[in-house]
């Protein structure tokens, strides 16, 4: 899978892929990830890539240039490439598009803005998706392309290694996890739930399942109108308000 990122900061995006599940996964080449520096791709001497709001206002904008004549230069074949822009003003980046990404085959490639904006002929010429990672404003689009590249990265088969489930994470079924535990069985008299112990699977996944259907009716109760109720799962959340009675 195959990542590029345009950036005035390659640096910032370089430390965090440089450590970790994310160093490992380039190292063994499951996902390769480009960055560039859009200064190289600067029309002028001084390597600027901003300029005065046409219309006037506070902040700069991002000038067109750079952004085309990188693409020109290494994505000039438009069925080869996914664009896409960070910004707040794009859609709501969740897990299902996480998802949906890990298929992609084309070079999925991340334009980070900085400054005030950047101007509206890139967004209507080069780009086909526009991502925002929530609804705050950050002073950079590197941090959302990393949370991109994370989210998706994890997702594809090698990278978090054998050990590791993504099949019960939050989201990924639908609900929110469950409650995890780990040695000492009892830390300053607070102790690991007994079924969990007790080696009964039919059990614990009960357990686990009514933990959390719990977590996702107190945190997140939107998602359980998506979620598709088993028997068991109805039973479970019947019991659950019982409880609360
Ligand atoms: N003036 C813009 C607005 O109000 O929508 C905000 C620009 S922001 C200071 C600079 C850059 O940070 C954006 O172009 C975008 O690339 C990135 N950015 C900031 N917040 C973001 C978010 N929530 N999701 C994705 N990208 C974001």
């Amino acid at each position: 899978m195959k990542f590029s990122v345009v950036t005035i900061f390659p640096d910032m995006v370089n430390a965090y892929l440089g450590a970790s599940i994310m160093k490992r996964a380039i190292q063994s080449n499951i996902i390769t990830v480009d960055v560039h520096n859009l200064r190289d791709y600067s029309i002028d001497k001084h390597r600027s890539v901003d300029d005065y709001s046409y219309g006037g206002g506070a902040g700069m904008v991002m000038r067109p240039e750079p952004f085309f004549k990188i693409t020109e230069t290494l994505w000039p074949d438009k069925s080869e490439r996914r664009i896409i822009m960070m910004s707040p003003k794009g859609r709501l980046f969740k897990q299902d598009i996480a998802e949906e990404l890990t298929k992609e085959k084309r070079d999925i490639v991340f334009l980070c803005g900085r400054y005030e904006a950047i101007d509206e002929r890139v967004m209507e010429n080069l780009v086909d998706d526009e991502f925002s990672i929530g609804d705050y404003v950050l002073t950079g689009g590197e941090l959302p392309a990393l949370v991109i590249i994370d989210a998706v990265a994890r997702l594809i088969p090698g990278v978090l290694g054998d050990s590791h489930s993504i099949d019960e994470e939050s989201f990924s079924w639908g609900l929110l996890d469950y409650p995890h535990y780990t040695r000492p069985e009892n830390f300053r008299e607070m102790k690991v739930p007994e079924v969990l112990l007790s080696g009964n699977h039919k059990e614990i996944n009960r357990w686990r399942k009514k933990q959390a259907l719990k977590a996702t009716l107190e945190k997140r109760p939107e998602l359980i109108d998506k979620y598709i109720l088993s028997d068991i799962d109805k039973e479970i959340l019947k019991e659950i308000q019982e409880e609360a009675e």
